[in-house]
């Protein structure tokens, strides 16, 4: 209730704070004013949820514990597991969208890097394997850059956060845009020497970049350690996933980027924070 209203319960239709309790169980409300009826969990992303709230607190918590959706279905004893699969579907979904809503652009100092998530030839799936070799006649290890797939990310030195986004490309144009939304003009931007980055003092940056060919991974402060530390921690925990699919992709990322953002917190407290974040009014543009 405190994550959607604060302090007191406001009508959602017209805002006003006369408002009585019509089922208290069910947690819906009705406003004197307008006579509106409206629940708490209304217009948030459990609209229309049919499991109770403690259920999702439940679940909140297996998912900030990184319990799959199997163990999370034997510990909370569920009939199948489809029925976690979904709740921490949604949980993902509203990760999305709130990185991009609540980024806060500023000037700063930031790291900029890409990397190729994907696991090894061996490891895909036979029909996978067979799709790949019809498609491009794939050899053993060849092509491997285009089976991989493409991820860019941003290190935010103030406060070590860090921003992701698919892409599919390392163009400039692709890599500029993201920069652009991230960062404010004049920022400080660290990179390897990847010519997609060329354009960036032209954009109204300062840019240094460290020449990872030459063996030059620090000068001074100018290095992307930042962010090479979250690519080795996020592909150590990808592999606990087994497999991805490729239009899953966005979602993991995005929950890679709230358990390092927030890794500062107790899990209590990231608890807390994912409630924050599911109350929040659900954009699906
Ligand atoms: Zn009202």
């Amino acid at each position: 209730m405190e994550a959607k209203y604060g302090k007191y319960v406001r009508c959602d239709h017209c805002n006003s704070d006369r408002i009585y309790i019509q089922d208290k169980g069910k947690n819906v409300y009705r406003c004197r004013r307008c006579w509106e009826i409206f629940s708490l969990t209304g217009n948030t992303y459990l609209h229309r949820s049919r499991s109770s709230l403690r259920f999702w607190y439940e679940i909140l918590w297996c998912f900030v514990l990184s319990h799959s959706a199997n163990k999370a279905h034997k510990l909370l004893g569920t009939t199948r597991h489809q029925q976690i699969l979904f709740p921490y579907h949604t949980i993902r979904r509203a990760l999305v969208n709130y990185s991009d809503v609540t980024w806060e652009k500023e000037k700063g100092v930031y790291e900029a890097d890409e990397a190729l998530y994907g696991g090894k030839w061996e490891n895909l799936r036979k029909r996978a394997k067979a799709l790949l070799c019809e498609q491009s006649q794939n050899k053993r290890g060849r092509g491997a850059k285009e089976r991989k797939q493409p991820v860019f990310g941003i290190y935010k030195r103030n406060g070590g956060k860090v921003y992701l986004r698919l892409i599919d490309d390392f163009e400039a144009d692709t890599l500029e845009a993201i920069i652009a939304k991230i960062a404010d003009k004049e920022s400080e931007i660290f990179s390897d020497a990847w010519k997609g980055y060329n354009g960036l003092v032209g954009l109204g940056y300062a840019h240094s970049r460290v020449a990872h060919g030459k063996g030059e991974y620090v000068s001074g402060k100018v290095h992307v350690n930042g962010m090479e530390g979250f690519w080795g921690l996020s592909k150590t925990n990808m592999n606990t996933y087994k497999g991805i699919r490729k239009r899953n992709w966005e979602y993991y990322l995005k929950e890679m980027e709230f358990r390092y953002n927030y890794r500062g917190l107790t899990f209590a407290q990231q608890v807390n924070k994912l409630v924050e974040i599911l109350m929040r009014k659900p954009n699906y543009a």
